[in-house]
């Protein structure tokens, strides 16, 4: 019925229906994505700063997580909270989601666009 209704209409109308279209179905699927981050979380391993380390004196090197993340252009490197760490890792897994899904909704959007445009060049007038 919306198909019907939509190969009725000018390009333009066209346009701005698929639009909205488009924004309420992908509102709906994004709806769960939070919290949100992108990046990449390391856990590294280094001797610390503190003199007379008895774990460092033995080697036993210690643990942090690191974030790299690009910040208009350029590479930042933070320290990540040991408990922030598993929080942040979801937001990174749903930050790709999120960029996966915006690559496939660019596809989404000319194909779904050529399939109205078919239809209504194949209507005979
Ligand atoms: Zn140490």
């Amino acid at each position: 019925m919306i198909i019907a209704y939509i190969s009725g209409m000018n390009k333009k109308d066209r346009i701005h229906l698929l639009k909205q279209l488009d924004q309420k179905a992908f509102q709906s699927e994004i709806a769960g994505l939070w919290p949100l981050a992108r990046g990449s979380l390391t856990l590294i391993r280094k001797p610390c700063v503190r003199p007379g380390c008895p774990a460092c004196a033995k080697g036993v090197k210690h643990s942090a997580y690191i974030l790299m993340a690009r910040d208009k252009g350029l590479r930042r490197c933070l320290y990540v909270p040991r408990e922030l760490a598993p929080l942040l890792r979801q937001a990174l897994r749903n930050g790709k989601v999120l960029e996966r899904r915006l690559g496939q909704m660019a596809m989404q959007m000319i194909l779904a666009y050529r399939a109205q445009r078919r239809r209504q060049t194949r209507r005979p007038r």
